[in-house]
This record gives C-alpha cells, sequence and structure tokens, in this order.
C-alpha cells in the first residue's frame, strides 16, 4: 500500500506504488487552473489537460474534485480508447479506508444504478440500429419534399380568407425553406395547369433541342435537327434531367426572374435561405464544405422533384395546341398514380393529378371524395381515366423518352 500522497501530486512512475490520498486533499483542487477528479477510485490531476478535453473544458471542469465515475462512463462510449488519455495524468488513487462517493451520498443508489448500466450494456441496449436512422434521415429529406408540396399547394388554393396572407405564407415556405420565388412558380406552374402539354405554352414540356417530347421529335427529324443524339436521351436523361434541374435549371431561371421583374420580396426571402444555410452549416464544414452540402441537398430534392412531377405527364400526349375543352385537355396530358397512404403523402397527393388538373383550387385532401364523380363522367363520355402503378409510372418516363428518341431517329434517317 502506497502512502498518502502529498498535497499537489504529480505524474506516478509506472510500476511505482501508486500515492494514495483522502477526499479532504482532493476537495481543494477545484480551481481554475488546478482541477482534480476521481474515476473508478483513481486520482487524475485535469488541470492543463482539460485545455485539449474534446467535450470542452467547462465539461469536464464541472466535475472538479469530486468522483466523476458515473458521468465518464455516461459520456463515452469507447472507454478503452478514452483510457488511454486518462493514463499520463494518473497521480493516485483513493486511500483504501475513502469512501468510492465524494460526499454524503447514498452509496447503495450509486451501486444499484452501476447495476443497472451494467444490465442495460449486457442487454446491448446502447447499440445503435442504422437502419432506425437511416429511416429517419429518409423521413426528414421526404419532409423536406414536402416544403414543395406545401408551396405549390398555397399557391392554388385559399387556406386564409385573404389570399394576401395566403401569398405571404407561400412566399416564406419557397423562399426562406426553398430558397426560391414564389412568384416564379406561379408564372411558370399556372402556364403548366393552363394548357398542359402543349409546346411553347407549358413550361414543362418546352425543353426541346435538350429532349424531344411527342410530337417535337418526328418535326426535329423531318427538319434534320441533330442538336443531341436524341436516340440516346433516355439514357442522357439520368445525368443531366433528375440530378440537375432544381440545382441549375431552377437557380438560374429564379434569379433570371427575381432580377428582370424585379421581384425584390421574393429575393429577400430566397437570400434568408442562404442566410440561414450557410450560418448553420459553415461552423461545421466550413465555407466548402457547407456549398457541397448543398448542392448534395438540391441534387437530392431535384429528384424527387423530376420523377414526382413528371410522372403525371411525360408518358401522355405532348404536342402542339388542339384547342380543345378544358376537361378534354387535361385529361389527354394528365394520368393517375394508384393511391396509397404512403403516396399520397409522398407525392403531396401528385398521384391525382387527375383531379388537380381538372380542380386546380380544390384542397388536395378532398381528391379521393371527387375522383369516383370524375371517373364517372369519363366513363360518361368516353375520356380516358389513366391510373397506373407507381413503379409503372417512373417507368415510363423512361419508355416515352425512348420511343420520342427513336421516332426522331427514324424520322431524322428516313424522311
Ligand atoms: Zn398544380
Amino acid at each position: 500500500m502506497g502512502g498518502v500522497g502529498e498535497p499537489g501530486g504529480g505524474p506516478v512512475r509506472l510500476g511505482a506504488p501508486l500515492p494514495t490520498f483522502r477526499w479532504e486533499q482532493i476537495r481543494p483542487h477545484n480551481l481554475p487552473g488546478d482541477k482534480w477528479l476521481v474515476i473508478e477510485r483513481r486520482v487524475y490531476d485535469i488541470s492543463r489537460w482539460a485545455q485539449r478535453h474534446p467535450g470542452g473544458s467547462r465539461l469536464i471542469g464541472h466535475h472538479g474534485a469530486e468522483d466523476a465515475t458515473d458521468a465518464f462512463r455516461a459520456f463515452h462510449q469507447d472507454l478503452s480508447f478514452v483510457r488511454k488519455f486518462l493514463q499520463p495524468l494518473l497521480i493516485g488513487e483513493l486511500a483504501p479506508e475513502e469512501p468510492s462517493q465524494d460526499g454524503l451520498q447514498n452509496a447503495q443508489l450509486i451501486e444499484d444504478f452501476r447495476g443497472l448500466r451494467q444490465a442495460v450494456e449486457d442487454m446491448k441496449l446502447f447499440e445503435a440500429k442504422p437502419a432506425f436512422f437511416a429511416l429517419l434521415l429518409g423521413h426528414i429529406l421526404a419532409m423536406e419534399a414536402q416544403s414543395w408540396c406545401l408551396q405549390h399547394d398555397l399557391g392554388h388554393i385559399s387556406i386564409f380568407r385573404k389570399s394576401r396572407w395566403n401569398h405571404v405564407a407561400q412566399q416564406f415556405v419557397m423562399g426562406q425553406l426553398k430558397g426560391f420565388s414564389a412568384h416564379w412558380w406561379n408564372f411558370r406552374h399556372f402556364q403548366h395547369h393552363a394548357k398542359p402539354n402543349i409546346f411553347h405554352k407549358d413550361p414543362d414540356v418546352t425543353v426541346a433541342p435538350v429532349f424531344l417530347l411527342g410530337e417535337s421529335s418526328i418535326e426535329y427529324g423531318k427538319k434534320k435537327r441533330r442538336y443531341l443524339p436524341y436516340n440516346h436521351q433516355h439514357l442522357y436523361f439520368f445525368l443531366i434531367g433528375p440530378p440537375l434541374l432544381t440545382l441549375v435549371n431552377f437557380e438560374v431561371e429564379n434569379l433570371a426572374y427575381m432580377l428582370v421583374c424585379m421581384q425584390w420580396t421574393d429575393l429577400l426571402w430566397a437570400a434568408s435561405f442562404y442566410a440561414r444555410f450557410l450560418l448553420s452549416y459553415m461552423p461545421f464544414y466550413g465555407v466548402p464544405g457547407a456549398m457541397l452540402l448543398f448542392v448534395a441537398v438540391r441534387v437530392l430534392e431535384s429528384h424527387w422533384f423530376v420523377w414526382i412531377t413528371q410522372m403525371n405527364h411525360i408518358p401522355k400526349e405532348i404536342g402542339h395546341e388542339k384547342h380543345r375543352d378544358w376537361a378534354s385537355s387535361q385529361l389527354a396530358a394528365t394520368c393517375n398514380v394508384e393511391p396509397s397512404l404512403f403516396l399520397d403523402w409522398f407525392s403531396g397527393h401528385l398521384n391525382f393529378q387527375i383531379e388537380h388538373h381538372l380542380f386546380p383550387t380544390m384542397p388536395r385532401h378532398n381528391y379521393r371524395k371527387v375522383a369516383p364523380l370524375v371517373k364517372a363522367l369519363c366513363a360518361k363520355h368516353g375520356l380516358s381515366y389513366e391510373v397506373k402503378p407507381f413503379l409503372t409510372a417512373l417507368v415510363d418516363i423512361i419508355g416515352s423518352l425512348k420511343k420520342s428518341g427513336n421516332m426522331w431517329l427514324e424520322a431524322y434517317l428516313h424522311q
């Protein structure tokens, strides 16, 4: 047994018997720049090392002159790794007659708590399930997508009695949560609703010469236009369609729109999104890291946006103005995707695209109710009311791109 250590202690030599301390000798070492603590009956001088403590010097300092055994176990996952850092700080151990606790604490409670901790460790309750957190992350990302849906709803319908508040709410969701302009969205989206799948009227299908959809494929072929290998457009779609739409097209379009149309309020809202994003993430990842994260988030949301919004339109008739009545023109350009609780939520009810296009100002929670009535009208007039499974709808996007590409090639080579 080593003798009682001198106040002030000092690093112990390997192999030498450990000096021992009584609590009354330890207690004074709770000053700035002079801190000891006790872990598993061993005494450590953390005075200088506290500055290097990964959890911060304040946190470890809060346990100055205390028995920090339970705090040590509570905070550190890999105890054997952390003990390596403790070794050079060891200055002694508690004298054998000293209690493990540092004051008038309930020794039985401390012992029972340690027993409980051991039991839950044995039950492996500290082991995280990655799938749980992956699901949580997926949920958060899906909620991001929901802000697109919400601003879309706010653009169409009146949630507030005064339309002005409706618009302010849309500006907030679109500007502060997404970094885009509500006016730009409405300018573009209402044209899409007015004339879905009509060239030069619906901006969503006015995508030539990058992609050829519907009637444009034969026209380009006949005129021997070949700006891109359109017979491979279903392949390069994966490179420049879903990954880049919001990151490149929307960013450029938005900035141009806000400046040219002098939408200063929208510009301020969008700036507030970037300020929030950079202020939130720059302290953690620096400027390059925050920018990289921004690009990653945009690319991810862009995938959701393209697949969900195009599954209802791209595979349908696309061409020049036919001057049809409202119902026929909307039905020719839209199809539905089979409803389910998941898909209704995930797509923001855009799986009920037919109902949405016939009645754009109807709140989406009522689509299920109106759907049978719409179906009946279609049956009566021999109009196609197309509903398909989710995966088929996604695959059909690629199928129709491939079909248009082949039609272009055929016309290009032989007409
Ligand atoms: Zn809409």
